[in-house]
């Protein structure tokens, strides 16, 4: 099984603003399915379908060690956040590199799941971190915009 290519900074893709999804399709669902296993495959904890070259509103997190929190989030929208953290981030657009950022320490977030329905998640700590961080993908935002000092090189974590 070939996985989708993973787009890295400097590719334009990554500055485009996705569009919102109406209905979900045979592709889309494969779609999902390969961007889970780009995720697993890279030991990522969130992906944004942008990241693979689809400009969708579709992200997938799973923030567990054992690939048993997966979640889709189609056309999500943050309704709440609130408090700050301040802690190193990574992506898999941005290979071998990490750097500080600030993100909001709790959000709730409004997303339609892999059936269209509605659906509310309420993060805080690593997911409300993921979840600002993929969020942002959709809108054509890397984490590197928001970093505070320099990119350093990463020891391996996501
Ligand atoms: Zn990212």
């Amino acid at each position: 099984m070939a996985l989708r290519q993973v787009r890295v900074l400097g590719d334009d893709i990554l500055s485009k603003r996705s569009k919102e999804v109406k209905e979900i399709t045979p592709r889309l669902r494969e779609l999902i399915d390969d961007m889970f296993d780009v995720l697993y495959d890279s030991n990522g904890v969130g992906l944004a379908a942008v990241q693979v070259g689809v400009l969708k509103r579709i992200i997938v997190i799973d923030i567990s060690e054992d690939h048993s929190e997966r979640r889709v989030l189609i056309n999500p929208r943050i309704l709440e956040s609130s408090g700050e953290q301040t802690g190193m981030e990574g992506c898999l657009s941005v290979p071998g590199k990490q750097g500080q950022v600030t993100r909001p320490n709790y959000v709730k977030v409004v997303y339609l799941d892999e059936n269209m329905e509605e659906q509310e998640i309420e993060g805080n700590e690593v997911l409300a971190r993921c979840l600002c961080h993929e969020l942002d993908h959709l809108d054509g935002h890397t984490y590197v915009e928001k970093v505070e000092g320099e990119l350093v090189d990463a020891e391996q974590e996501e």
